[in-house]
């Protein structure tokens, strides 16, 4: 099984050719605003919103403080099972994250953030990048 590192080196080095393969051939443009947006959503989701969230993992200790919010994931959800599967895991993991952040604002602001969504389009670059990073861990996961 790949640790936590090789996790990350192997994502690192895919999305920087994907990145200049895409940039080079001219398949798709994107501007440096929805590069950064992509790159961010692979960065947290190579380091913090992994498949490896169900179990002890280097990935669910750098939640720090925040850790006990991915308890009832750990919980719900046993090793290399749904949660690594590459289409849905990703998704269940930002479905339930976003239900603690609604959570968390509703209590703050006593209304939900739908109204302030302003900028829908980067939303799902930055999920495509969660997506993705998720994706190549299973793959990884898959050869080892
Ligand atoms: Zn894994």
């Amino acid at each position: 099984m790949p640790g936590y590192n090789t996790h990350r080196i192997f994502n690192y080095i895919i999305f920087i050719a994907a990145v200049l393969a895409v940039y080079y051939s001219g398949i798709l443009h994107l501007s440096p605003v929805q590069l950064l947006v992509i790159g961010l959503g692979f960065y947290i989701g190579t380091e913090f919103v992994t498949p490896d969230l169900d179990i002890d993992s280097s990935a669910y200790k750098r939640w720090g403080r925040l850790r006990f919010l991915m308890l009832p994931y750990k919980w719900l959800f046993k090793h290399r099972q749904s949660s690594h599967n590459i289409f849905y895991g990703a998704i269940v993991r930002i479905l339930y994250i976003t239900a603690i952040i609604a959570a968390l604002y509703y209590l703050i602001f006593k209304s939900l953030p739908l109204e302030n969504i302003l900028f829908p389009v980067h939303i799902i670059i930055f999920l495509v990048g969660i997506i993705a990073a998720n994706a190549l861990h299973v793959i990884l996961d898959g050869i080892f």
